[in-house]
C-alpha cells in the first residue's frame, strides 16, 4: 500500500494525526527532499528505508515503489500534495500495476503563509475567492491563466513557484489591473523557524525580496485582503437568522 502524504508546510508538528500515524508505520518513505522538513523523517521506525526523491527521476521513484508494493510506503510531499505536487503521474503508474494508494491532505503553504500574517483570504466585501497559481517557468501556463488575466478579478492571490521572477510578477500585476502602491506580501519559508514575512506593495516586490535575501521557497499574496477595509461577516450578525441561531431582533 502507498500513502501519499502532505507534510505541511515546513513546521514538523504541522503533519496531520493520519500522515504522522503512516509515518510511524512505514517500511519506506521516499520524501521530496527539496522542502519537505527532515526531523518528520524521526518519525518512521528506525530500520525504515529512506529515500529523498529530489535526487530521483519519476521513473526511479516508481521503481522503487513497484519492486517493494508489498511494503508500506509513504510517499511524502510538501505541504498538501494536490498542489504543484505532481501525484498525478505517480497515481496513473500505480493504476497501471495495480498498486493500492490513498491520499492523506496536508496543510499547503499556502495556509501557512495566511497563518504567518494572521490573515482571512476571503474578506466579506473585499474578495470571497482565491486564485492560486504561479508565473510560467520550465513548465508552461496554459495563455488563458495569465497572471494579468487573472489579476483582472481582483481576487486575493496566492502565487506559487515565482520567487525568482518578481520584476516580471510586479508588471503582469499592474497590467492586469492591480495599483503599485496595492497590498501585497512575501512569505519566505511559512511556519519554519527562519520563516520571513515582509509586507509590500505590487511595485515593491522585487525590491523587498532582494534586501531579504529571497529568491525561492517563498509565496507572494497579492490582494485588499492585505489591507484594512473590509466588511463584517453576516455570520456572527446579531440581525441575521441562520440554521443554527435566530437574528436577536
Ligand atoms: N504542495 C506544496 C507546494 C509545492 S510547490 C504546498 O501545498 O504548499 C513548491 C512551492 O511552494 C515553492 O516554490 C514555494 O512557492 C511554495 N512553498 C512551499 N513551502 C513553502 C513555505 N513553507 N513557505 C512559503 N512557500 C512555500
Amino acid at each position: 500500500m502507498v500513502h501519499f502524504v502532505g507534510a505541511g508546510p515546513g513546521a514538523p508538528d504541522l503533519i496531520t494525526v493520519r500522515g504522522q500515524k503512516y509515518l510511524e508505520n512505514a517500511d519506506i518513505v521516499i520524501y521530496a527532499g527539496s522542502l519537505v522538513n527532515k526531523e518528520l523523517l524521526d518519525i518512521a521506525p528506525p530500520d525504515c528505508e529512506i529515500y529523498n526523491s529530489a535526487e530521483m527521476t519519476l521513473e526511479e521513484v516508481m521503481d522503487v515503489i513497484i519492486n517493494n508494493s508489498d511494503k508500506d510506503i509513504v510517499r511524502l510531499h510538501t505541504g498538501d500534495p494536490s498542489v504543484y505536487g505532481a501525484i498525478r503521474e505517480q497515481e496513473d503508474i500505480l493504476e497501471k500495476n495495480d498498486i493500492d494508494y490513498d491520499v492523506c491532505p496536508g496543510v499547503s503553504s499556502m495556509f501557512g503563509a495566511a497563518a504567518a500574517l494572521k490573515a482571512e483570504y476571503t474578506l466579506p466585501g473585499v474578495s470571497q475567492s482565491v486564485i492560486i497559481t504561479r508565473m510560467a517557468g520550465r513548465t508552461p501556463v496554459p495563455e488563458k491563466e495569465s497572471i494579468e488575466l487573472l489579476a483582472e478579478h481582483g481576487a486575493s492571490m496566492v502565487i506559487f513557484l515565482s520567487a525568482g521572477m518578481l520584476d516580471k510578477l510586479s508588471e503582469k500585476l499592474i497590467l492586469g489591473g492591480y495599483g503599485p502602491d496595492s497590498p501585497a506580501a512575501i512569505v519566505y519559508k511559512a511556519t519554519w523557524e527562519d520563516e520571513k514575512k515582509i509586507i509590500t506593495t505590487v511595485s515593491g516586490l522585487a525590491s523587498a525580496a532582494k534586501e531579504n535575501g529571497i529568491n525561492k521557497t517563498a509565496l507572494v499574496l497579492v490582494g485588499g485582503f492585505l489591507g484594512d477595509e473590509y466588511e463584517r461577516s453576516k455570520l456572527y450578525d446579531p440581525g441575521f437568522t441562520h440554521g443554527c441561531r435566530e437574528a436577536s431582533k
